[in-house]
């Protein structure tokens, strides 16, 4: 039995996680979990799973569960300390980090300190802080197993293989709700058009991102810090049917791709048993002769700005990728609650970065202070 804890467990991927932890009940026990605000998803799990320790974000929450569940020998736990403890819970072998954003780097490095194996879905931890996030699991010789599909898909294609014989790392974009649409059709875009993405259901957040392609930017951004692969050997190639999940070419100019089902239980498992692998969820397999054919496009840097953004802010290093990212956070959530247009993210974006005088190296306190500053800066834009 693999013992897990899984932050973010009332999300898009904590819901399939938790199916994956269902389906393979023999092989996983789920003993922490944290949720957000999303307690009538909590309740049932704690009924579900009888966990050791859950997580919530505020204190009133973890009140009513308390009164609630006061029958049982659950602890409950809220805010950031609440998430480390989730992290950390010692019978834990592998913590499942979903978390939607930068607030999952604090427990991860915690979990990290304490041996557990990351499964890591939250890419903002490591777009963040990917240097701190890194170089402790190499101290503490703990593996990060990525569950980004992409990022499954390229750790499949490099078993075996030695590092320094890899070309280029191929990422695949699906392209997003407006991978058709010219900027001037982006203008006055609603938060309904961007959510409705063709290939993949997703949390709001990363639906979004996805239409701005600073999903793929962060992703460069993660594929760097995973595969220690420098910005000029990474690529970003446009393929629509999201078939082929990202791709990796060698020296000898040989490409291994990894194909599948768009289904996030897939790297998920994969995450979960590496380097064993289960039965599919559902069974349901890719069929060639329907699919006939698949098709590749050249990526527009100018359509897609934030895409350029995240590769000048991984290619600066330092504090830039965390003002990136915190910046894309607040702006997002602006757009999503109806404050500003589309484009304005990529605007708020763009000013974050361009007035920030980069510090190199940052350690935990640093990082933590740019992120807070420009999150400021950025609601400051928004009022
Ligand atoms: P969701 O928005 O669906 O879920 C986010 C989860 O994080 C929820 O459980 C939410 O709680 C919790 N959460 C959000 N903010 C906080 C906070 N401040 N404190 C504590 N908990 C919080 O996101 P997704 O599942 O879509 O994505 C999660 C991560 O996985 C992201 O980093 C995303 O980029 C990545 N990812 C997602 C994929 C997908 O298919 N969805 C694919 C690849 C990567 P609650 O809802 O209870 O408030
Ligand atoms: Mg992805």
């Amino acid at each position: 039995m693999r013992k897990i804890s899984l932050l973010g467990a009332s999300g898009s991927i904590g819901i399939q996680t938790i199916e994956v932890l269902r389906q393979h009940s023999d092989q996983f026990q789920l003993l922490a979990f944290s949720v957000g605000g999303n307690i009538k998803v909590a309740q049932e799990l704690i009924q579900e799973f009888s966990p050791h320790v859950v997580s919530v974000q505020s204190k009133e929450d973890c009140e009513t569960l308390k009164s609630q569940f006061a029958s049982t020998d659950t602890r409950f736990v809220y805010g950031e300390e609440g998430l480390i403890e989730v992290a950390t819970l010692k019978e834990v072998d592998v913590l499942v980090n979903a978390v939607m954003g930068s607030v999952g780097l604090v427990p991860t490095l915690h979990a990290i300190e304490n041996k557990k194996v990351i499964a890591l879905a939250n890419k903002e931890t490591l777009v963040t802080a990917g240097h701190i996030v890194m170089e402790a699991a190499r101290k503490h010789q703990v593996p990060i197993l990525p569950v980004d599909s992409e990022h499954s898909a390229i750790y499949q294609c490099l078993q075996g293989e030695k590092e320094k014989n890899i070309e280029t790392i191929i990422l695949t974009a699906s392209g997003g709700s407006f991978r058709d649409r010219t900027r001037q059709q982006l203008e006055g875009v609603t938060r309904e058009d961007a959510l409705n993405h063709p290939n993949w259901s997703m949390g709001a957040k990363i639906t979004i991102d996805s239409a701005t392609m600073m999903n793929k930017g962060l992703e460069v951004i993660e594929a760097h810090w995973l595969f220690d692969i420098p910005y000029e050997d990474i690529q970003v190639v446009l393929h629509r049917e999201s078939v082929i999940h990202s791709m990796v070419e060698f020296h000898d100019t040989s490409i291994i791709a990894q194909l599948g089902t768009p289904d996030m239980r897939v790297p998920i498992q994969y995450a979960l048993t590496y380097p064993d692998r289960l039965p599919h969820p559902t069974g349901k397999r890719l069929n060639f002769m329907e699919m006939g054919k698949l098709h590749f496009e050249k990526m527009d840097f100018d359509r897609f700005r934030c895409l350029q953004y995240a590769f000048d802010a991984g290619k600066a290093g330092g504090t830039m990728p965390t003002v990136l990212n915190a910046a894309n956070e607040i702006a997002v959530e602006a757009f999503l609650n109806g404050r500003i247009e589309f484009l304005t993210i990529e605007t708020f974006i763009e000013k974050a970065m361009s007035r920030h005088s980069n510090q190199l190296n940052p350690d935990l306190q640093t990082i933590r202070e740019v992120d807070l500053e420009t999150r400021n800066y950025v609601r400051s834009l928004i009022d």
